[in-house]
């Protein structure tokens, strides 16, 4: 390995950005950070402490008392987010988080404070980070930038799947109305909405396997020459 570089995994909700940023981040050794947890994290603060989102001082008084960290689980590797010393990885994966994140995830405040929290797990590189503005926004030098796609139909039984082993009431139009609410806000709101890159590289996932994107993805690296 001769140096550490940023690797930013930008997309649609459920195309499979997190699967591939944690195979990166185990075949090069990297850290991988899931930078929808820290909107998840916080939406979870925001409803357990009825938080009034409309009002800017109940924000700004909330992101006084939200701390965030991640930390590695000691069996799998992969790091796990802490909400104030909690660990919420699982909790914020609930549909009911799903509802409102987007909603919270468009608040110019709450943006900035993530953003700048991102911008400081990155400072050493060697980080694989996915999210929805992670390239545009984040870590706009990024070496290599990577935008994911897939088709609606794939990504909605894909997330009907991964939540039904956890809730078998979950129903698959409801997967389907909140991936498609997300997707419409998080690329019309007006701070940092989703969006391709300039010098991003698309990714369709529809039709291949998790072992032949992640051999897409390693391509991608090598041809940089640099990790
Ligand atoms: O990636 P995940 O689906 O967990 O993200 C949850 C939500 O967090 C997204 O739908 C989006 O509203 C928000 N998000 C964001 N910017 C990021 C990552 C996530 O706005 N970089």
């Amino acid at each position: 390995m001769i140096r550490k570089i940023i690797i930013t995994i930008d997309g649609w909700s459920s195309c499979g950005k997190s699967t591939l940023a944690k195979q990166l981040a185990k075949e090069l050794g990297y850290t991988y950070i899931d930078s929808g947890a820290m909107y998840r994290a916080i939406t979870l603060y925001f409803l357990r402490n009825h938080v009034d989102w409309t009002d800017q001082t109940e924000v700004k008084v909330a992101l006084k008392n939200i701390h965030l960290h991640f930390e590695p689980n000691a069996k799998t590797g992969i790091s796990e987010i802490f909400l104030n010393n909690e660990n919420v990885e699982y909790l914020i994966r609930d549909l009911i988080i799903a509802d409102k994140v987007s909603d919270i995830a468009a608040i110019a405040e709450v943006r900035t404070a993530a953003v700048a929290q991102q911008q400081k797990l990155g400072k050493k590189k060697g980080i694989v980070m996915d999210g929805r503005d992670i390239g545009t926004t984040v870590f706009p030098k990024a070496e290599l930038k990577i935008f994911m796609t897939a088709d609606i139909a794939i990504r909605v039984e894909r997330r009907f799947k991964e939540m039904y082993d956890k809730n078998p009431n979950i129903n698959l139009e409801d997967v389907k109305e909140n991936l498609e609410m997300r997707d419409y806000i998080d690329s019309h709101r007006e701070v940092s909405p989703l969006r391709k890159a300039d010098d991003a590289i698309t990714l369709d996932n529809s039709n291949i396997t998790m072992q032949q994107q992640l051999k897409l993805a390693l391509k991608m690296v090598a041809k940089l020459g640099k990790a």
